[in-house]
């Protein structure tokens, strides 16, 4: 990779003086994977530090979806968003259920609460949604309604590592939250992931699940699957939960210095952290609105890459426009959700990016203000202008 080239994301490392000890730990012990001291000690310290009753290591996030599933045993249909990354719904499919795609709102792009109740059938089992960029769901009443209609609600948190609402683990709420801890994502332990469950009855279903259904040398008790985290990224991970914080006010700061940079173009949206949260500065989607910037979505995307600077159109296209789900009945429409996907990009965000180049994003995004739109833009100030004199 190009040395100039400005990434989407740009994965943490702990300090590798300090994950050298915990090898060598590791290869005196020849203990790699199948729940070792390490997985255990990181299952304990992610608890306490999210703030959550139990959590099950995952070798990623998708696994850990799929097991999710297994374990409250959902069938049928499951009402999900179009908004979000593939295995999401894949996670579904691979379960044998039939996706329903609900639209989002356009505020948070998140499933829009007011259109799940019309979608929910006698086949409905579930109700999956995604703590998109990581601004909760509304939770209260998605539980509300999952409660009135006698439903399941397992939260895809891939994206919502440490935020909190209403100063509790935002990962307490529905009946299982699963987060993925890739590469790509705000807390990574290279790939990995985990379910987060509320008693230990559960917790020790999905600990079956996770390897193979072994209760002990002669008892299987389910078909389980392989999805177990090894005890080299169990230790990275303890490291990484060192260094969170601090990675949390680095992404804060960059997050900060776009909003300001960005805060008067024309038809560039961006989100404002939601009301009652601890915000986790995930990520950073900006919305372009071609009918006021002048310049579209996509030209915005390859104008930055010309500048040897890659964003990312999370999420386009939807999830529901690949083949394996475009017949589905609920494919359609989606209004909401098929225009935030025409105009978003993620913009760089990684707490060490520099405040240069967040700097010259912002110069390039400002000269893509078209004629059209600075004219329209004068004409409002002279108006202003004669309406004050
Ligand atoms: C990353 C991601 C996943 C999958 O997690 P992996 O650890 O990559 O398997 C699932 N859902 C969402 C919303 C994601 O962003």
């Amino acid at each position: 990779m190009e040395k100039n080239k400005i990434l989407v994301t740009r994965p943490q490392l702990p300090p590798l003086q300090e994950f050298i000890p915990l090898l060598e730990d590791i290869w005196d012990s020849r203990w790699l994977t199948n729940n070792g001291k390490y997985h255990q000690e990181f299952e304990k310290a992610l608890a306490t530090f999210l703030g959550v009753p139990y959590v099950s290591l995952f070798s990623n996030g998708t696994l850990a979806l799929m097991a999710a599933l297994q374990c409250l045993k959902i069938k049928g249909e499951v009402i999900t968003t179009p908004y979000s990354f593939v295995a999401t719904t894949h996670s579904l499919w691979w379960n044998g259920i039939k996706p329903v795609f609900v639209d989002i709102e356009a505020d948070y792009c998140n499933l829009d609460i007011k259109l799940i109740e019309a979608a929910i059938t006698p086949e409905t089992t579930a109700i999956l949604p995604v703590h998109v960029y990581g601004n909760p769901c509304d939770v209260e009443e998605i539980q509300n309604l999952a409660d009135r209609y006698g439903l399941r609600v397992i939260y895809d948190a891939a994206h919502a590592f440490g935020v909190k609402y209403k100063g509790t683990s935002v990962l307490n709420y529905g009946d299982l939250s699963i987060l993925s801890f890739h590469a790509t994502k705000v807390f990574n332990t290279i790939e990995g992931g985990a379910i987060i469950c509320h008693d230990l009855k559960t917790k020790k279903r999905i600990d079956y699940l996770k390897n193979f259904g072994i209760a002990d040398e002669t008892t299987v008790v389910a078909p389980g699957i392989n999805a177990k985290m090894n005890e080299l990224q169990a230790a990275y991970g303890l490291l990484q939960l060192k260094y969170f914080d601090s990675a949390i006010d680095g992404r804060q700061h960059i997050t900060e210095k776009y909003r300001k940079g960005l805060q008067d173009i024309p038809g560039v949206r961006y989100l404002e952290n939601p009301v009652d949260v601890d915000y986790n500065y995930s990520y950073f989607p900006i919305f372009i609105d071609k009918s006021e910037l002048g310049s579209s979505r996509d030209d915005v995307y390859e104008e930055l890459k010309n500048n040897n600077i890659y964003g990312r159109r999370y999420f386009y296209p939807l999830i529901s426009e690949f083949p394996a789900y475009r017949g589905l009945p609920s494919a359609k429409g989606l209004d909401i959700a098929h225009e935030i996907s025409r105009q978003v990009i993620c913009l760089p965000l990684y707490p060490d990016l520099a405040d240069e180049v967040v700097e010259r994003i912002v110069s390039i995004i400002e000269g893509m203000v078209r004629v059209k739109a600075r004219v329209s833009h004068l004409k409002v100030y002279s108006q202003i202008k004669r309406n004050i004199e």
